[in-house]
């Protein structure tokens, strides 16, 4: 009997994850999706765009220091539909932190641009500004060492110069960067390649 009621618990809790993944999934798409008019116009002359594979990517700091932009084009990216939306976020608290409140000491991320924000126990869900963030990597290291590597690093185009020779591609020790086609301009790590169709 004990075992039935436990057995439903842990349903419910899948049923209200996937749903909490569901519904932020679409609007990554929608942020992205954002965006669409301004590379419109690089697409429909058949242009390319830089951008850095996430799957490569070893985040040594240079997307931060390399850019000519200042903040760096390049932002944290966050793939909610990979996120386990923990508790103990490895991209969000430092290593070494015991209390997981979101005092300024106890965050990782070096400007404070990821926003924790409750859901509903033991599930907490983690957005970037991205006016904050400097494209360090700190946070997806961090995650993609303790977590499921939702946060991930990517060109913006909308703040990207689309360079002739991208200043980050030439540092990059992990020959992250390439060129792409406009019309698909981000390479997000385990998004299905339909899901990458957002211009
Ligand atoms: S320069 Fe290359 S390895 Fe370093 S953070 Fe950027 S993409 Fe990653
Ligand atoms: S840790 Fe670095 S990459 Fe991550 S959100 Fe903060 S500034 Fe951006
Ligand atoms: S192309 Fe230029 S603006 Fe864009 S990421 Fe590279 S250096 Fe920065």
């Amino acid at each position: 009997m004990e075992e039935k009621q436990k057995g439903k618990q842990k349903e419910k809790m899948v049923d209200r994850r996937t749903f909490i993944r569901t519904g932020v999934q679409v609007s990554i798409v929608v942020g992205l999706g954002g965006l669409t008019a301004l590379v419109a116009r690089r697409t429909g002359s058949g242009e390319y765009v830089w951008q850095l594979d996430p799957a490569k990517c070893t985040q040594c700091g240079r997307c931060a220091t390399s850019c000519v932009k200042t903040p760096s084009a390049v932002k944290c990216v966050h793939v909610y539909a990979m996120c386990g939306y923990c508790d103990l976020c490895g991209g969000y608290f430092l290593p070494e932190t015991k209390t997981l409140n979101t005092g300024a000491e106890n965050q990782l991320c070096p400007t404070k641009a990821i926003k924790r924000t409750y859901i509903e126990d033991p599930f907490f869900e983690y957005t970037i500004d991205e006016e904050l963030c400097i494209g360090c990597g700190k946070c997806v290291k961090g995650c993609g060492a303790f977590g499921n590597g939702s946060l991930q690093l990517q060109v913006r185009q909308n703040l990207c110069d689309n360079c002739n020779e991208c200043s980050i591609a030439r540092n990059c020790p992990s020959g992250a960067y390439s060129r792409i086609p406009a019309g698909r301009p981000y390479l997000l790590k385990g998004f299905g390649k339909e899901k990458l169709d957002i211009t």
